[in-house]
């Protein structure tokens, strides 16, 4: 419980909110709003000489697509209303995205960076197999991927244990995404989420009208970026931002401290820093500052990343805040009153269903790609750099000339499953923001970005029960 609510109380009003505006009739909003099952389990494993015992959850929000989907979550703090509320936004994040997925999300109440990894190791197999007796996974019923405390690795277990355990089951590498290259996994998973923010935020950017009223020129190129964590999400982001995007990373905050340097913090060197085990905070090439680190969303940027807890933009700071623009990265960062807040200051907030939705939807590229047993570019590679060869030798007889070296790298390879895989996300993303953007446009009961996306997905969701005729 934060100064402004928790969680669950968040997305239940922000999701009435949109449901007034689209006035969805009281039962649909009922039906939609609850979560529909919640499993509470705790079972024992060996740590040493002792047996302790673990308390797992697993949440499925909604069943009006299958199977559900969402990320699993190791931490000391978490709890079954947390867990019920980040499944609730994995149904709306899956429909606003086009991905045909309800929503789902799980829980092990466990601090993984202080827990030796043979324990997290048999933790993460006991996890799936309690999961599997209660049916709580499987390709076609629940699949499971990484959160906050858990990656590649953890997937890989739980893959294995549900291989073994539902023995001839010929899709079971699709029980899980978010799994190793080598394991069925797929290449951009890793990378998605943060990808994902940069393609969403590149294309909020890109809307000259928008950026007007922001006082900043339209696009990416040269603007200033802070990070809230720099796990998974906001690290990727971060490197995007500033290899593609030509924007520069000015800040840069951890749980225990930030880094500032107002010239554009080198990404490359501090890699190499990281890379040898050292905190953010001794890096060289910036200013560190320990005192109060979530003072790192105050530093004056253009676009603020929130990529690390929920709550973590409150009354409490709103109008502390300089920056044009809140790229959610995080699941839940903003509160509602914190939100009303930013909203009558003129900021733009991005929002999480929509912003941070690049995770699950290189999820389902990997659950198809396990469906159907071959590797995204395996069959049309050949044909396609084929005839991109031919173009070139066409173009070339036709003008005489000769195209350079540097451009006919481009041609002539076709695509591999990385290509793929990156533009598929990058239209997702922008399919999505176009459709937000318009009910927003369209309606004059939606005033905000947050509602627009929680109007488009609800709207999905409620026609999808209406074409299975439960509600004549
Ligand atoms: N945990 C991620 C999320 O919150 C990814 C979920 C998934 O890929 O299923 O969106």
């Amino acid at each position: 419980m934060t100064q402004n609510g928790t969680l669950i109380d968040s997305v239940y009003r922000q999701f009435d909110a949109a449901s007034a505006a689209i006035r969805l009739p009281e039962d649909l909003r009922r039906h939609i709003r609850e979560c529909n099952a919640v499993v509470e389990f705790r079972f024992p494993v060996r740590v040493g000489k002792r047996i302790e015992m673990y308390t797992g959850w697993r949440a499925e929000h909604s069943h009006h697509r299958k199977p559900t989907k969402g990320g699993i979550r190791y931490s000391e703090h978490v709890d079954a209303d947390e867990v019920r509320a980040l499944a609730a936004l994995m149904s709306f994040k899956c429909a606003l995205v086009n991905v045909p997925f309800g929503g789902s999300k799980g829980a092990v109440r466990v601090n993984p960076y202080k827990t030796p990894v043979d324990v997290l190791e048999r933790i993460t197999r006991r996890y799936t197999a309690e999961l599997f007796n209660k049916r709580f996974i499987g390709p076609g019923i629940n699949v499971p991927a990484p959160d906050m405390g858990t990656g590649e690795r953890e997937m890989a277990w739980m893959s294995d244990t549900y291989d073994a355990m539902s023995q001839s089951d010929l899709n079971s590498f699709a029980c899980v995404t978010g799994k190793p290259v080598s394991q069925g996994g797929i290449a951009g998973r890793t990378e998605a989420t943060g990808r994902g923010v940069f393609y969403g935020t590149r294309e909020a950017m890109s809307r000259e009208e928008d950026m007007k009223k922001l006082k900043l020129t339209p696009g990416t190129e040269g603007k200033t970026v802070v990070v809230q964590g720099y796990g998974n999400v906001g690290r990727h982001a971060a490197q995007i931002f500033r290899k593609e995007g030509g924007a520069k990373v000015v800040a840069i905050g951890e749980w225990n401290g930030f880094i500032v340097n107002r010239d554009g913090i080198d990404l490359d060197a501090l890699e190499k820093h990281r890379a040898k085990g050292k905190s953010i905070l001794d890096f060289k090439g910036a200013k560190a500052h320990t005192k109060d680190p979530s003072k790192v969303l105050e530093v004056p940027c253009d676009v603020l990343i929130p990529a690390a807890l929920e709550n973590q933009i409150t009354t409490k700071n709103a109008r502390k805040l300089k920056c044009k623009l809140i790229a959610e990265g995080a699941n839940g960062p903003t509160t509602p009153d914190a939100e009303a807040i930013l909203l009558k200051r003129g900021i733009l907030v991005l929002p999480d269903i929509y912003l941070n939705a690049g995770g699950v939807t290189v999820s389902y590229f990997e659950w198809t790609k396990n469906i159907g047993h071959i590797r995204f570019g395996r069959m049309g590679k050949r044909l396609e750099a084929g005839r991109e060869h031919r173009i070139v030798q066409a173009v070339e007889k036709a003008t005489g000339k000769t195209i350079d070296e540097t451009d006919r790298a481009h041609f002539g390879k076709g695509s591999d499953e990385i290509d793929i895989v990156r533009s598929g996300l990058e239209g997702t993303m922008i399919e999505a923001y176009g459709e937000m953007r318009e009910a927003l446009r369209r309606s004059k009961r939606i005033q905000d970005l947050r509602t627009a996306a929680f109007a488009v997905a609800i709207k999905k969701i409620a026609s999808s029960y209406d074409s299975l005729g439960i509600f004549p």
